[in-house]
């Protein structure tokens, strides 16, 4: 088909719409390594994750044989509220550029929540409300991730109570108020209102928290309130497998116009919207049918891929958590107050870490002020004011498709867009002033929380 015939944005009617979810990890010959048990160092079983995880998402997080999963039509009822997400052909930043290369971008910002998260929220709330719960606990950094369930809960009429990591709480009050406006109930972490909330504090006091400290409260919360359990808005392969919608239509709509991608581009944080993008792209690399190049973005500030060591892990810094093998800077690793809060987490999904470790995808990171100088680039050129977090990807593909400039290669890059900065205008705001900076862990501070990581035969 030729050229002028691809739309700025290509929609997809609503019957063209995926019915199920992908799971990855059903074409992996190595398959991610089980979650562990932190005291006595077996594979967990679903009866050991069942007090804290909701049964169906058990069974979804255990399950690594069933390439489809049916999308339940609850769910799939709400997705067409805000689904499909456009593909939208960045052309004017193409012509700004003057690249040849292609690029498109997939945009998740158009929900309230502001983000991808949502895909796994709703599925999630789905899931706790199938099983008659009360209601969920869960942390949040950036925000996102709570709003997204606050707004998935308050549909499903479930109680939510969010752990914010408290450098974004403090940052971010607006966020707070848009999950106060669904009804859940918001607390800074650390906080006093758990043990290991208090334990953390001693031991690090004034300290403005991470996702990690935050999810070691919402858990320990979950355990201890009959009719709650603990829901994780990232890293999971749960999570993953909710997000494939993401690369699903994704995929859908380029196979619409015959567009074979060259090279696909995420933000990491903890690898839920980059293991969902990529996921039915890298089914047909795992199954030999097709090739792409696949890039990780991190922040220079939280480098679990490209510095990270790969080995058994707590996912929390209170170590009460399972172990999951994956790339970890160690969790007693507290990032720098870097702007992506999103991107703040000392490890990274099981699948992708398998699939980095046995070479299927590449990973870089990037620097704060880099980022938002794409960040910005982007936003005068295409409309949109990115997240910090997606600006990672954004920066990347520029990267890119500046090399393709150089070369005159045609490539086409397709990235992921993963949400909207409207709340993250106090990290323009330094941004702008000139007081943005650059905090890049030494090799020293790395090595020290490593040193710290479970023994695990
Ligand atoms: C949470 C978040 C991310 C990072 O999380 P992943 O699980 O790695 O996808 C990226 N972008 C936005 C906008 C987010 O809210």
């Amino acid at each position: 088909m030729s050229e002028q015939k691809v739309p700025y944005k290509i929609y997809l009617q609503e019957n063209e719409m995926p019915t199920s979810w992908y799971n990855m990890r059903a074409d992996m010959k190595n398959k991610p390594a089980p979650l562990m048990h932190p005291g006595t160092h077996q594979a967990l079983k679903a009866e050991e994750l069942t007090p804290i995880f909701c049964e169906e998402l058990v069974a979804q997080e255990l399950d690594e044989t069933t390439p489809y999963i049916e999308i339940p039509e609850e769910i799939r009822n709400f997705y067409k509220m805000y689904r499909p997400s456009p593909l939208v052909r960045a052309y004017c930043l193409e012509e700004k550029l003057q690249t040849p290369a292609k690029i498109y971008y997939k945009f998740e910002g158009n929900n309230t929540s502001g983000s991808h998260k949502l895909n796994s929220a709703i599925a999630q709330a789905y899931y706790a409300k199938k099983q008659g719960l009360k209601g969920v606990t869960t942390e949040t950094g950036a925000g996102q991730w709570g709003t997204a369930l606050s707004m998935a809960c308050s549909y499903f009429d479930l109680d939510c109570k969010v752990y914010m990591v408290k450098v974004s709480y403090e940052q971010k009050p607006f966020r707070r108020e848009v999950m106060r406006t669904y009804g859940a109930s918001v607390v800074p972490s650390p906080s006093m209102t758990t043990e290991v909330g208090k334990k953390i504090l001693e031991e690090f006091p004034g300290t403005t928290g991470s996702l990690g400290c935050a999810i070691s409260e919402a858990v320990e919360v979950a355990t201890k309130n009959p009719g709650y359990r603990y829901v994780l808005g990232s890293v999971l392969n749960q999570v993953l497998l909710h997000q494939s919608v993401i690369g699903l239509e994704t995929k859908a709509a380029l196979d619409k116009y015959g567009i074979k991608p060259d090279i696909i581009i995420g933000c990491a944080g903890g690898g839920s919207n980059l293991g969902g993008l990529i996921a039915p792209f890298m089914g047909e690399k795992l199954r030999g049918e097709a090739d792409y190049r696949i890039i990780a973005v991190e922040p220079a500030s939280c480098p679990s891929f490209t510095r990270g060591t790969f080995a058994y892990d707590f996912c929390d810094t209170g170590m009460i958590c399972p172990l999951a093998k994956m790339y970890t800077l160690g969790s007693s690793f507290i990032p720098s107050a870097n702007h992506a809060g999103g991107l703040r987490f000392h490890g990274m999904s099981t699948t992708l870490s398998q699939l980095y470790h046995d070479g299927y995808m590449e990973a870089t990171s990037v620097e704060q002020t880099s980022v938002f100088q794409a960040a910005e680039e982007f936003a005068r050129i295409e409309g949109i004011l990115p997240a910090p977090e997606s600006s990672h990807a954004i920066r990347v593909a520029i990267d890119e498709a500046l090399k393709c400039k150089e070369t005159g290669e045609e490539k086409t890059i397709v990235f992921g867009l993963t949400g909207t900065g409207y709340f993250d205008l106090v990290a323009y705001e330094q941004f702008h002033n000139g007081t943005m900076t650059d905090v890049i862990p030494t090799d020293e501070d790395i090595a020290a929380s490593v040193a710290k990581l479970p023994k695990v035969e």
